[in-house]
């Protein structure tokens, strides 16, 4: 009997170890697919809008409203203190600022406290990463750093009503003269690459210039840029120019129809984002105009050269007989 229950002890527990498996793995799967990058942080927790739940009484932390939170800071003695925080947001056990900045990191890393995180030094600064500074009475949390300057979203920055706030900007000396500690991100956050590239012109003559902007927006910088043009006798893109700093790429048609232009921006991350911009070629023309002043005929082929004579000779002939 005994032996009967052992052995039933053991199959229970093997199942009972497979069921945590299969829960720890669920756990970590759901914090890899929760990962969000910055504009989804951004959708999410629209600027202006005030990080709380007046109008109900349920915390809640995945949403906002339109209206400013009651609460009031009051000037203790010794500390500074808060009142009528019951209307303000919370998640991983804190409300406001510190709580605003814990929600971030959650949606974007899965943590649901940015304290469980190793502090760093401002030398070592990355989007992603939280500081804590005014006297130890703010928390931030960092979206980009270009050497000195660091650009941040918080909630409650004024202390006074819990707005969320993003795009706002800093820089390293400023935080240093307060600050309590910064907090490292287990990576950088992700921000989108965008590719804003853009074409002189959609119309153009065959044998004349189109040039080409690479624009790129987000990502991590610096960007390199390659260019590949689909003609009207070509069933695919071909690389012109292959990816290189240059951002600025110029191109001659020379036969009329139908063409694409393919721009590929590439970060210092390793993210890709391409744009197909078409613009349409026209048989090339006897006159061109140039910048509006002058004017260039160019005669190619017997029929401009015989109608360019005729009009001479109509000339001649007027001038001649208005001199008679
Ligand atoms: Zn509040």
């Amino acid at each position: 009997m005994l032996s009967i229950i052992k052995k039933y002890a053991g199959s229970f527990l093997l199942a009972l170890s497979a069921m945590i498996g299969v829960f720890c793995a669920a756990q970590i799967q759901v914090h890899a697919v929760s990962k969000a990058d910055l504009s989804d942080l951004m959708k999410k927790f629209p600027d202006g809008k005030y990080w709380n739940h007046v109008g109900s009484y349920e915390n809640n932390p995945d949403g906002w409203t339109d209206i400013p939170c009651p609460h009031v800071l009051v000037e203790g003695g010794e500390y500074d203190y808060y009142v009528g925080i019951g209307y303000c947001n919370e998640f991983g056990g804190d409300v406001q600022c510190v709580g605003f900045a814990n929600r971030l990191i959650y949606e974007a890393y899965g943590t649901e406290s940015y304290e469980q995180w190793e502090t760093t030094s401002l030398d070592n600064l990355k989007p992603g990463d939280v500081i804590r500074y005014k006297m130890d009475m703010h928390t931030i949390f960092v979206t980009s750093v270009d050497g000195e300057k660091v650009t941040y979203s918080d909630c409650n920055g004024n202390f006074s009503d819990c707005q969320i706030k993003w795009n706002q900007n800093t820089t390293k000396t400023e935080i240093s003269d307060s600050l309590t500690a910064v907090y490292s991100a287990p990576s950088t956050l992700s921000v989108p690459l965008d590719n804003h590239s853009a074409v002189s012109t959609d119309k153009l003559r065959a044998n004349s210039e189109i040039t080409v902007w690479g624009i790129g927006e987000g990502g991590t910088e610096k960007y390199v840029y390659q260019f590949s043009v689909l003609t009207p006798d070509t069933d695919d893109y071909t690389i012109l120019k292959e990816y290189a700093d240059e951002s600025v790429f110029r191109y001659t048609p020379t036969v009329a129809g139908k063409y694409s232009v393919k721009i590929q921006l590439r970060d210092s991350s390793g993210q890709v984002s391409l744009k197909k911009i078409g613009f349409t070629v026209t048989e090339d023309d006897p006159v061109t105009v140039i910048n509006g002043q002058k004017i260039y005929f160019a005669f190619q082929d017997f029929r401009y050269q015989l109608y360019s004579t005729l009009m001479l000779v109509v000339l001649f002939l007027t001038s001649r007989k208005i001199l008679s």
